[in-house]
């Protein structure tokens, strides 16, 4: 049997750690076993599907490089093969036509409720003699009325519903447009799907689908239906968590395998082992080991993770991502430090791209202005003299080599009796803006002369302008 898995997003929104994680497991279960890999978009409900999301879950799959092999398909593109099979199920007395109007079901489910009984559909159309051609209608699936459905789900194991629990269910809307759980076991069976992975919320589908498959005397693929994510507090995700996009972790400067690792992690186990290449993934993952309950997003374990990666992918690798990166925020690196040296230099330092493009970006360009604290406690007229007797020395220097700057830094604070860890924060404060930065000296030596010298007289500019004021 060749392993055929889907993923199935409905674009009623973005893409989104959930399901990410389904399409993870069902594209590494495919890779496992040299099966193949379909994207299905299902766009049936034309209300709430939109474009723009397409774009943005075929955005976030091709960044995290879950590749398919067979689609996008669309459903609406398949309309006429579902009424096909419609009319088949329709001869066949496997489906009928319900000719209950909205008013009708509301008021028979109001009735139902008020009679404390769980709301059900009566069944009243499925042995209609007189069929009422003038009249608007559905069209329901005649699920059997006894007897059970069970099937052996990969992940909890078996799942069993009374037939009689099931309505029978609308497959086709009477503005004529098929249904969700109709059009996925269509789907399912012509796209010869083996293995049916996808999140828990569609247990109770299921049995459903596999009435309509049994009813096409179809074979009744394989189910794992995973668990939940919930966010730090414990909780369903929802647009608050601004982690809803997929895409977001990019713009916080995360890198895929950093992702790809944590949410594999996210319910899924091989020992005790965290760190996961793909190339391992595509060998070890199964189904056996995911668990059933819950897993809860820890923010603080994918920014470890993702240092990690910073720290241990190849050094090319992350300078071409950081090099993109920074050209995405603006940041021109033509002038400047080279990158993979400065990367070579400080990336253990960090933990994402956003702060490795926000911590090299002085490297670059000017500043725009300095923090206010800094600002206040260290460009004071106190240490104007400082700055202009280093300015002096610095503007004669013929080699420009971190352990001349060093020393002159040095032999400075000696001079003037100050503390080194002093005049260092200083002149942090006047060349990055800033009262952080990696060690000064070789700040300054990657930051060059021409740029060392005009902060350095931007700051004095700065200490005397503000005296200048004062008095
Ligand atoms: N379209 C469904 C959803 O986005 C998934 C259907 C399935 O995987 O069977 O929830
Ligand atoms: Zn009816």
């Amino acid at each position: 049997m060749k392993v055929k898995t889907r993923f199935a997003p409905s674009p009623t929104g973005d893409l989104h750690i959930g399901s990410v994680r389904t399409a993870l497991y069902s594209w590494l279960f495919a890779r496992r076993y040299n099966g193949k890999f379909i994207l299905r978009i299902e766009d049936t409900d034309f209300e709430r599907s939109k474009s723009l999301s397409v774009e943005s879950i075929l955005k976030g799959l091709k960044w995290l490089g879950l590749n398919w092999d067979e689609g996008p398909y669309f459903q609406t593109q398949r309309l006429d093969r579902y009424r096909e099979v419609i009319e088949i199920m329709l001869n066949t007395g496997n489906a009928y036509k319900c000719y209950c109007s909205p008013k009708e079901i509301e008021a028979e489910r109001f009735k139902q409720l008020s009679e404390g009984k769980k709301p059900h559909y009566t069944r009243v159309c499925r042995n209609l003699k007189i069929k009422n051609i003038n009249k608007k209608y559905a069209i329901r699936f005649k699920n059997p009325t006894s007897g059970k459905v069970t099937f052996e789900d990969k992940i909890r194991g078996k799942i069993t519903f009374n037939n009689l629990e099931l309505d029978d269910l609308i497959i086709q809307r009477s503005n004529g447009m098929p249904t969700y759980n109709f059009c996925v076991v269509i789907d399912d069976l012509d796209m010869n799907i083996t293995h049916v992975i996808r999140g828990e919320d569609h247990i109770n589908n299921t049995p459903r689908q596999i009435n309509i498959l049994k009813s096409l005397n179809a074979k009744i693929p394989i189910y794992a239906h995973v668990s939940m994510i919930l966010n730090e507090n414990g909780k369903k995700f929802s647009k608050r968590d601004n982690s809803e996009n997929i895409i977001e972790y990019y713009k916080k400067g995360f890198l895929p395998e950093a992702l790809i690792n944590y949410i594999i992690r996210l319910g899924w186990s091989h020992g005790d082992q965290e760190i996961f290449n793909l190339a391992e993934l595509k060998k070890l993952f199964n189904l056996d080991t995911i668990n059933k309950s819950s897993s809860a997003f820890n923010i603080k374990k994918l920014l470890w993770l993702n240092k990690y990666y910073i720290n241990n992918l190849s050094i090319d690798y992350i300078c071409n991502i950081l090099k993109d990166y920074m050209k995405n925020e603006n940041i021109n690196i033509e002038k400047g430090p080279n990158l993979k040296f400065l990367l070579n230099l400080y990336k253990n330092r960090f933990y994402t791209l956003q702060d490795m493009a926000c911590n090299f970006r002085f490297f670059y360009e000017e500043f725009e202005s300095f923090d206010l604290q800094s600002a206040n406690k260290y460009l004071i007229l106190k240490n104007l003299c400082i700055l202009t007797n280093i300015y002096n020395k610095m503007k004669n220097f013929s080699f420009w080599e971190i352990e001349i700057l060093s020393e002159a830094i040095h032999n400075e604070a000696i001079k003037l009796n100050i503390k080194l860890k002093e005049i260092n924060m200083l002149l942090r404060v006047v060349l990055t803006g800033r009262a952080y930065s990696p060690n000064i000296s070789s700040v300054i030596f990657l930051l060059g002369k021409e740029k060392t010298l005009l902060r350095l007289k931007k700051a004095i500019l700065f200490i005397k302008n503000k005296t200048y004021v004062k008095s």
